[in-house]
């Protein structure tokens, strides 16, 4: 079955895309969020009224299965890294909506047998 032409020019959109970070080899899996923490010990700062907690610190995480693994990162990487998680976001949207043309494409096939 063919595209119509409006999908094919977004088929094409979206390969550009998927070329350019591809291409920027700047991918990761997972996320990086930042943690405050509070020691607990009398008289740390963290425990003063108002309290001033520990950090930021960065962390990247990912689910293995069904286990999350961490890395600890520098501020530096933090911010070095974000573009990495958000390319791998950007991947999975853009694969999403090719996904989509293909669903549509089956739906738009006459040789489809209609749901009963
Ligand atoms: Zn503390």
């Amino acid at each position: 079955m063919g595209l119509s032409p409006r999908q094919r020019a977004e088929a094409a959109e979206i390969a550009a895309e998927l070329a350019r970070i591809a291409r920027s080899g700047k991918v990761l899996q997972g996320s990086i969020v930042t943690r405050r923490t509070h020691c607990g010990r009398p008289g740390c700062k963290c425990m003063a009224d108002p309290p001033e907690p520990h950090g930021p610190y960065f962390q990247w995480t990912r689910k293995i299965t069904a286990k999350t693994v961490g890395r600890w990162l520098s501020p530096e990487q933090a911010e070095e890294y974000r573009s990495f998680v958000d390319n791998d976001r950007r991947l999975r949207e853009l694969l999403g909506r090719l996904e989509a043309i293909g669903l549509a494409t089956l739906e738009a096939d006459p040789r489809t047998r209609r749901k009963t």
